[in-house]
C-alpha cells in the first residue's frame, strides 16, 4: 500500500502543476540559470494559478489544504532542473511562520500576497558569524514604545534580492540568556535602514537568488513581531522541522530525478553496438542507485505522514535532512560516471544536479548539524 493517499483533489492539482511546469516553466529553466534569477512575473503567474502557499487557509486566498499538497509541489518542481523559482521555500518553511505566529491584521495585511505571489518571502537567521550558533546572532532589535529598531546584518539568505518580506530573527541586547533573547519581526523591503546587498555568486542554485542584508536604524512597528518577545529561538525551533523535512524531500526526489534520467541514457546509450544497460557492470550500479532512491523517498513519505499527524519526529527528520543529502548528491556523482563526457556538458541536467545537490548538505542546518541533534536526542 502507499505511504501517501492523493484524493481525487491531489490528484488533480498534480495534473494541472504538471501542465504547468511544462508550460510555464520547462522551456525557461535553462534561461534562468544561465541569467541567475527568475522573472518576478513567474511568482505572480505560479500564485495566480494556485500553487503557492497550499497551507495557508481560504480566508487568506489559500487552499487550506494539508502538507501533501507540498509534496506535490516539490515532486512537480524538481522535474523541471531548476531550483530559482523556490517555491518550497516560501510556501513551506517562511510563511509558515506568518500563519502560525502572525497576529490577525498581520496574516490579513501580508497573506493574500503570499499566496498570489505578489509578495515573495525570505526567512533572515544566518550572519557573518552565527549559523550553526544561532543564539549567537548579533543583530539587535530594542523595543521601544511602538517601534523597534534593528542594526545587523544576515548572509547567505535564500530570495535575499527578490524578496518583498522578510522574517527576520535578532536579539534584545538587554536580555543575558541569548535564548531568551531572540525575537522575530517582519520587516518589508524599502523599509528605510534596510538594504539587499548583492547576489552571492554561489557554485550550484544558479538561478536562486542568495545575498547579504543590511539593517541600520530600521524601524518597524512593534506590531511586526511574531508571537512574545524573546520567543524567537523556539518559534525557530518550531518550524525548523517542516524546515528540514522539506529539504530531505527535495533531496529525495532529486534523487529519484537523477536515476530515471540515468536508467533512461543507459538505455538509449550504446557503446560497442550495444546498449549500455546490456553491461553487467551498469546494471549493478543502476540496480543500487534505484535501491537508495526507493528508500529515500520510503523514509521521506512516512516522516510526511508523521509530520502530518503531528508527531515529535525531530530525531527521524535529522536524520532524514543528512541521508537524502548526502545520498543524492553521491548519486549525480555516479550518473555523471554512467553519462560519461556528455555529463559535463551544460546541457546535461546531470551537471546541474551535481553542483546543486552538494549545496544541501549545508542550508537548513549542516549535515553535521543533523547527527549532532540526532545524538543528543537519542540520549547519546
Ligand atoms: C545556498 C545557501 C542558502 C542559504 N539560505 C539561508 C536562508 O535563507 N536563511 C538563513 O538564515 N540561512 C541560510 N543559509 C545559511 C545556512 O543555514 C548556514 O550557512 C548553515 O546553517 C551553517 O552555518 P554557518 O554558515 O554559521 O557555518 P558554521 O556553523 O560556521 O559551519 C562551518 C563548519 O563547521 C561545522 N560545525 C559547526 N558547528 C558544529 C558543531 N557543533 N559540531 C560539528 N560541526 C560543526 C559545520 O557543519 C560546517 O561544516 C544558506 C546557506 C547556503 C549555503
Amino acid at each position: 500500500m502507499e505511504i501517501l493517499q492523493y484524493s481525487e483533489a491531489h490528484k488533480q492539482f498534480q495534473k494541472r502543476l504538471r501542465a504547468f511546469c511544462d508550460r510555464e516553466i520547462q522551456p525557461q529553466a535553462d534561461r534562468w540559470e544561465q541569467d541567475h534569477q527568475v522573472p518576478r512575473e513567474m511568482w505572480r503567474k505560479m500564485g495566480q494559478a494556485g500553487f503557492l502557499c497550499p497551507s495557508v487557509e481560504k480566508q487568506y486566498g489559500g487552499l487550506g489544504g494539508d502538507f501533501l499538497y507540498s509534496f506535490i509541489v516539490a515532486d512537480e518542481m524538481s522535474r523541471t532542473w531548476q531550483t530559482g523559482l523556490a517555491a518550497s521555500l516560501h510556501s513551506d518553511v517562511v510563511v509558515p511562520y506568518i500563519e502560525a505566529f502572525a497576529s490577525e491584521d498581520l496574516k490579513r495585511k501580508y497573506l493574500p500576497g503570499c499566496v498570489s505571489g505578489d509578495i515573495v518571502t525570505a526567512v533572515a537567521m544566518t550572519e557573518p558569524a552565527a549559523g550553526s550558533d544561532l543564539a549567537g546572532m548579533q543583530t539587535t532589535a530594542v523595543e521601544t514604545g511602538d517601534t523597534v529598531t534593528i542594526n545587523g546584518s544576515k548572509t547567505f539568505i535564500s530570495n535575499g534580492v527578490s524578496c518583498d518580506l522578510v522574517v527576520l530573527a535578532a536579539k534584545d541586547p538587554a536580555v543575558a540568556d541569548k535564548h531568551q533573547a531572540v525575537s522575530l519581526y517582519l520587516v518589508e523591503a524599502g523599509t528605510p535602514g534596510f538594504k539587499k546587498g548583492r547576489q552571492l555568486e554561489k557554485m550550484g542554485w544558479h538561478s536562486q537568488d542568495t545575498a547579504e542584508l543590511f539593517f541600520s536604524d530600521c524601524c518597524v512597528p512593534v506590531a511586526n513581531r511574531l508571537g512574545a518577545h524573546g520567543g524567537g529561538f523556539f518559534l525557530l525551533m518550531d518550524k525548523l522541522q517542516q524546515e528540514r523535512l522539506a529539504c530531505a524531500m527535495g533531496a529525495a526526489l532529486a534523487s529519484e530525478r537523477i536515476v530515471e534520467y540515468t536508467v533512461d541514457f543507459c538505455k538509449r546509450t550504446k557503446v560497442s553496438g550495444k546498449p549500455l544497460v546490456r553491461s553487467q557492470a551498469v546494471q549493478f550500479a543502476l540496480v543500487e542507485m534505484v535501491a537508495e532512491a526507493r528508500i529515500g523517498r520510503t523514509f521521506v513519505e512516512k516522516l510526511i505522514a508523521d509530520h502530518m499527524e503531528k508527531k515529535n519526529i525531530v530525531v527521524e527528520v535529522s536524520m532524514a535532512k543528512f541521508w537524502t543529502t548526502d545520498v543524492t548528491h553521491r548519486l549525480a556523482a555516479r550518473a555523471l560516471d554512467l553519462i560519461g563526457p556528455f555529463g559535463s556538458l551544460e546541457k546535461c541536467p546531470m551537471a546541474r544536479a551535481f553542483r546543486d545537490t552538494r549545496v544541501m548538505s549545508i542550508f537548513a542546518g549542516t549535515n553535521e548539524i543533523m547527527k549532532g541533534i540526532a545524538a543528543k536526542f537519542m540520549g547519546l
